[in-house]
């Protein structure tokens, strides 16, 4: 099977420092993140304010990836979806699914455990306003390879657009030919070092904007949990 090359998205070709080797909670190779964080710690100090580190494994199942943490819940707490509203409909579909031991999403001390699933986000970092610029995106997708080319899912889930285009980046594909599309799903391509041809799902953010205007429902988001355990189920 023909293997896409994927450019090195870890060289620091965007004016920043390169990427640490993997994952690093004290990476600071965005320099306008690394500064947000340091304002952002001195304002709240009991805040993680830190790149927040994936949660779970995805161990040849499912990798949630959102867009980056939230002001007042990962980036407060130091775990994806965790202290605030998006995390209360991903955790509670996770466990309704088989992939969380419970509905937790409050607290990182929670006992909460994932099966078979990992959440991470595009960005590790929090960004001013919620809006990653392009070249911290693809600086950041770096980690996103790793941790693709470690887990070796079998099914992705972007949360949003921006996710969407990043896990595209991490794969080498046009972002033309795999439009954003709620419930759409799409078989990537080979690339050497990443896990051979997982299906990339899409679902709009649980964010609470969504939720609360209904663009998203837990019946809407459910239905691309069905299609994915239904997936993973037919492809063991
Ligand atoms: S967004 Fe990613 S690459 Fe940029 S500083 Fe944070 S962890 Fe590092």
């Amino acid at each position: 099977m023909k293997r896409h090359v994927r450019a090195d998205p870890s060289s620091g070709r965007d004016g920043g420092a390169a990427l640490p080797a993997s994952f690093d909670i004290r990476c600071t190779a965005c320099p306008r993140l690394a500064q947000f964080l340091a304002d952002v710690r001195d304002a709240h100090p009991t805040y993680h304010a830190r790149p927040v580190a994936p949660f779970g494994n995805a161990l040849g199942g499912l990798l949630v990836v959102g867009l980056a943490p939230g002001m007042h819940g990962a980036n407060r707490t130091g775990r994806p979806f965790t202290g605030d509203y998006a995390g209360i409909l991903l955790y509670r579909t996770l466990h309704r699914f088989g992939f969380a031991s419970h509905n937790g999403s409050d607290d990182p001390g929670d006992g909460l455990e994932l099966n078979g699933c990992r959440v991470t986000n595009a960005v590790k970092c929090l960004p001013p306003q919620n809006k990653p610029e392009p070249a911290e995106v693809r600086r950041c997708n770096g980690f996103l390879v790793a941790e693709l080319a470690t887990e070796k899912p079998r099914a992705v889930l972007a949360l949003g657009g921006v996710a969407h285009r990043a896990v595209l980046m991490a794969f080498g594909c046009a972002i033309g030919a795999y439009p954003f599309k709620h419930r759409a799903a799409y078989d990537l391509p080979a690339v050497a070092g990443l896990p051979d041809c997982p299906r990339l799902f899409n679902s709009y953010h649980c964010s609470r904007y969504n939720t609360q205007t209904k663009r998203l429902t837990a019946a809407m988001f459910e239905a691309v949990f069905a299609d994915i355990k239904a997936f993973l189920q037919s492809s063991r």
